[in-house]
Parts: structure tokens; sequence; C-alpha cells
């Protein structure tokens, strides 16, 4: 492996001064869970890794009066383990639960996973679908983007030269909303989708007054299904109404076919995981 430089900063200027200095030949270490694993299997070449975790804003939960915050580097555990999170964010908190098994779930991150940029990876749709803002610094100040924007191609993000992830910000619903994550993997456990969903939904007078659907694994990046997403806002969650969503997602899919699956097969998956999904959030939401 390449030498590389480990830096610690301990506040957001540091760390983006020296990210800014070495541009693509650092890279952020959160958990390390992914790019330890690409380091060492030479996928780049690295000169310095900026470990953030020593930056307070970025393993903090911070609760206003309209918002969770949560930093960019908290690891997977510390999200399931808070039952208010639990109770709010069932999106993000399936999608914690899944993200590996226990050893991983102890350093990985919502941040690292997102920033990774993995169509398939497991956080990114929940994430979408709970409404999340990034709160992304840099050397000109900070700046905001809507999750969905984040990811630009397998393995790309939209951060600039110097710029990293502190947080990640995420609405409080005070109706009856809620959202659910499931992907298909061949095996039980420790495996990578060959499809997903994340869903989310809001009741109002019984009728469904706002909902999102995001699918990975389908895509060159994982994909807000915005024109199925409206399919049912207005409308009553009936099962009829559900299956249009569904079958617009699968619509929506665009996935390659590999070794671990058909393009037909991760379609029909993308319909059925729909299904389930907002099926899973409406009763989550009491509906
Ligand atoms: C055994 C094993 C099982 C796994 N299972 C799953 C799984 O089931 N589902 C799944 O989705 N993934 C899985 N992964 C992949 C990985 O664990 C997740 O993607 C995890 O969420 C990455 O988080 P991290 O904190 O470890 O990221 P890191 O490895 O620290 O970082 C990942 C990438 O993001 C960048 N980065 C990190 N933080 C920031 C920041 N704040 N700002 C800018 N860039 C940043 C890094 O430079 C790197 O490029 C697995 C990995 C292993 C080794």
């Amino acid at each position: 492996m390449h030498p590389f430089n480990y830096y610690a900063p301990e506040t957001i200027n540091e760390a983006t001064e020296i990210l800014k200095k070495y541009g693509d030949r650092a890279r952020c270490l959160a958990g390390g869970t992914d790019v330890l694993v690409q380091a060492r299997g030479e996928k780049f070449e690295l000169d310095a890794i900026v470990d953030v975790k020593k930056i307070p804003q970025l393993t903090k939960l911070e609760w206003t009066d309209s918002h969770l915050i949560i930093g960019a580097a908290t690891p997977c555990h510390v999200l399931y383990e808070d039952s208010k999170v639990c109770d709010l964010f069932p999106g993000i908190v399936d999608s914690a639960f899944l993200i590996g098994g226990i050893q991983i779930q102890s350093r990985a991150s919502l941040g690292g996973n997102l920033c990774n940029a993995s169509p398939s990876a497991d956080a990114i749709c929940s994430l979408i679908v709970h409404e999340t803002t990034c709160e992304i610094a840099g050397p000109n100040g900070t700046r905001e983007i809507p999750v969905e924007d984040m990811c630009t191609g397998p393995g790309k993000n939209a951060l600039e030269n110097g710029e990293f992830l502190v947080s990640l910000k995420i609405p409080l619903k005070k109706g009856e909303f809620s959202a659910s994550y499931e992907r298909f993997i061949p095996r039980n456990e420790m495996d990578i989708a060959v499809a997903a969903v994340a869903s989310s939904l809001e009741l109002s007078n019984g009728k469904v007054s706002s909902c999102r659907v995001a699918l990975a694994a389908v895509g060159p990046t994982p994909i807000f299904a915005k024109e199925a997403s409206e399919l049912l806002v207005g409308k009553e969650p009936t099962d009829e109404n559900i299956k249009k969503v569904s079958e617009k997602a699968k619509d929506i899919a665009s996935p390659i076919a590999d070794m671990r699956g058909t393009v037909e097969h991760r379609k029909d998956l993308i319909e059925v995981l729909t299904r389930r999904t907002i099926s899973k959030a409406l009763e989550r939401a009491g509906g």
C-alpha cells in the first residue's frame, strides 16, 4: 500500500485546509469500513487520511425544534440504540441495522455510506425518503444540498475539492408519518443488495399528503423515484393505488444485469419491495 500521512483535525477549518492541500490524494476517514478496505486494495493512491471523528460536529446527535442533526461520522449503533431516533426515523433505523454485522455497525457511519456513493448502499435511500439535507463544509464556507443530489455516479459524490460532509439534517414530522427500508439479498446477512427500496408517507384525514420512494442497486446512483412517489399524493393508500406506485417504480428502475441478478429480476424485485415498504410505512404510521 502507498504510504500516507494520518491527520486527526479537531476543527472544521483545520480539516478543510488539509483536504484542500492534498486534493484528490486525500480521503476522509469515518468508520473506515469502506475506505481502509479500498486503500488496502489499492483502488486509489493516498497521500493523506483525514480522520474526522475528533471534530465535535461530526459525531453528535443534536435535536432542534424542527430537525434531528446526525454528525456524518456517527456510528450506526448510536442511531438504533436511541429510542427517540427509533420512534421518529424508522427508515433510517432499518438501514443502520442492516449495514454489515454488529462489528461493522459499531464503526460504520451514514456519512461514510453516503460519501462512498455505492448504488447499492443501504442508508442512502432511507436518507432520501426522510428528506435529508447534507450540510457540507469547505474552503469557501458551508453549503447545503438535498441528499438525492449527493451521489453523481458509482463511487462519485458532489463534494468539491477541500469539502467534506459535516452532518445530515432530517426534518421532524409532526403528523402520521413513517418510513421503511427493505433490500433483497441472496443470503440472510452480510451481503450487497440486489435491489432495495425505501418508502415514506404522511397521512392527513385518511389520505396521503406526502410520499417518497427511493430505489437502490438499480441504476448508477440511488434513485429518488419522484414520479412514482407523486402518484400516491392526495389519494387514499388503497392496495390498488399502492400497486400503481410499485409499477411506476419498476418502470423507473434501470438496472444492469450481472452475476447477482438479471434486469428482469431486479425490476420485479423493485415492484415487490415498493409495495412492501409502502405497506410497512403505512402500518407504522397507523394507517
Ligand atoms: C464486512 C462488511 C460488510 C458491509 N456491509 C454493508 C451493508 O450491508 N450495507 C452497506 O450499505 N454497506 C456495507 N458495507 C460497507 C460500509 O460498511 C458502509 O458503506 C459504511 O456505512 C461506510 O461507513 P464508514 O463510516 O465506515 O465510511 P468510511 O470507510 O470511513 O468512508 C467511506 C467513504 O466516504 C468518505 N467519507 C467518510 N466520511 C466522510 C465525510 N464526513 N465527508 C466526506 N467524505 C467522507 C471516505 O473518504 C470514503 O471515501 C460493509 C463493509 C464491510 C467491510
